[in-house]
Order: C-alpha cells, then sequence, then structure tokens
C-alpha cells in the first residue's frame, strides 16, 4: 500500500470512535439499524468546533456558535428513531444549529427542510452540509411558525425546548404525520411524539426526559430572555 492510499490516522480512529458511540446507542435502548448506521455514515467531527473534536463521539451534547449547542447523539438517534424516517418523507426541523441532526435525515433520504433563527449557524451548517453531498433546503427564521411553503409534512421535528407544543407546527402536519418535540420549563423538558390523526384531531406521547436550549420565537418562549 502506498503513502497515498493509506487512510489517515484522525479518520481511523475517528471511525472506531463513531461505531464505539454506535455500541453505547444500542445500550442505551436504540434498535432502529437504519438510524444507526445513518449516523456511522456522518463525520461527527465536523460539525463541532474545532477545538471540540477530540470529543465529537462521547455521547453528550457539546457548544457550537452563538451560545447554542450540538445536541447529545442519544438524543438525536432517539428522535429520528421516533419519527420513522422513510425515503422520500418530508421533514421540517426546527433548529438547525451545527447540522447534524438534519445530516442524519438526509442520509435516511428524507426531503429535509431545516430552520434556524441565528444566520451565522444557518449559514455554516448550509455550507458543511452542502460540502458532505446533503441536499438540505436550509431557512433563516422562526421556526416556531412553521414553513408554509413546504407543507403539509410528514414529519417534524423540534430540536429546541418548547413551552407548549407549537400549535402551527401541528397544523402543518399531514394527517398521520408525526411531530417529535420536547415541551417543559426552560431548563428540563419531556420529549413528545404528537401524531396527527385527523383533519382536527391528534394523539401525544411521552418519550422521556430531555434538555435543549430554549426554542425562542411566536409560538415559543419570549424572544426578550435572549439565547
Ligand atoms: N439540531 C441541532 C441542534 C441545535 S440546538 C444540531 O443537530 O446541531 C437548537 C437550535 O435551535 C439552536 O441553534 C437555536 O438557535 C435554534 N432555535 C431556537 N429557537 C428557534 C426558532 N424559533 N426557529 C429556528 N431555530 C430556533
Amino acid at each position: 500500500m502506498n503513502r497515498q492510499s493509506t487512510p489517515s490516522k484522525t479518520a481511523t480512529v475517528y471511525e472506531r470512535q463513531r461505531l464505539a458511540l454506535l455500541d453505547v446507542l444500542r445500550s442505551r435502548g436504540i434498535h432502529d439499524e437504519r438510524v444507526l448506521s445513518a449516523m456511522n455514515a456522518i463525520p461527527r467531527e465536523q460539525f463541532v468546533p474545532q477545538a471540540m473534536m477530540g470529543r465529537a463521539y462521547e455521547d453528550s451534547a457539546l457548544p457550537i456558535d452563538n451560545r447554542q449547542t450540538i445536541s447529545q447523539p442519544y438524543t438525536v438517534a432517539l428522535m429520528t428513531q421516533e419519527l420513522k424516517v422513510r425515503p422520500s418523507m418530508r421533514i421540517l426541523e426546527i433548529g438547525t444549529g451545527s447540522g447534524y441532526q438534519a445530516a442524519v435525515l438526509a442520509q435516511l433520504g428524507a426531503d429535509v427542510i431545516s430552520i434556524e433563527r441565528h444566520p451565522l449557524l444557518s449559514q455554516k451548517a448550509r455550507t458543511l452540509l452542502a460540502s458532505l453531498g446533503y441536499n438540505v433546503n436550509c431557512r433563516i427564521g422562526d421556526g416556531t411558525i412553521g414553513y408554509r411553503d413546504g407543507e403539509p409534512y410528514d414529519g417534524i421535528i423540534v430540536t429546541a425546548g418548547a413551552p407548549d407544543v407549537p400549535e402551527p407546527l401541528a397544523r402543518q402536519l399531514a394527517i398521520g404525520g408525526v411531530l417529535v418535540v420536547p415541551v417543559g420549563p426552560r431548563d428540563q423538558q419531556t420529549l413528545y411524539r404528537v401524531t396527527r390523526t385527523g383533519p382536527e384531531a391528534w394523539t401525544a406521547e411521552e418519550r422521556g426526559p430531555c434538555k435543549f436550549v430554549p426554542l425562542i420565537g411566536r409560538s415559543g418562549w419570549d424572544e426578550a430572555i435572549g439565547q
């Protein structure tokens, strides 16, 4: 093997760490192998700040720009598993952040629109996702009002903590569509899976405790609080 075809040491280390992370996720109850193999295809180290790259495969949230976070891998896996993503499904994500969750959805073959309120984060995520070959429609704005141009959605995923289920999002679901959203006080939420069962009917199931940065906007927390 010549030097050129030898995989770089760093890449090999990341690959090993990624496989170890998948075992951690399995041991924590993630059973959807499609979700796990999608996560195995994505270089999470590229979605975190350079100083954090060595921690990219820990099962923890990490800081990104604008005082936001890239979600914990377990949470990404759980929320994606709850969405039951199939190829060509139309999915709206609220809270692009680093773009990692959007990459997982796109890797599963979904047609993804992702909204972020911080322009810098949206632009960085758009550039990174494109460089990795993911076709994600990144928009800047208040995602609590949804995105009318793409409705109805088969799935909506909110990756920031909401005070209540944002009604505009529930209304932009297709019948049979699923909204996965953390709801609760600012420092601790419960993950909900809301299914639209009819034109004016929804069911909600709890999916356990979680902790997200706040969802800020018209159907979220007050902008004046900041973050
Ligand atoms: N899915 C992200 C996690 C980002 S953290 C990832 O994989 O990295 C949550 C993000 O939601 C933050 O970037 C925050 O700025 C954003 N956010 C909060 N309120 C929002 C709103 N109303 N509309 C769009 N984005 C919002």
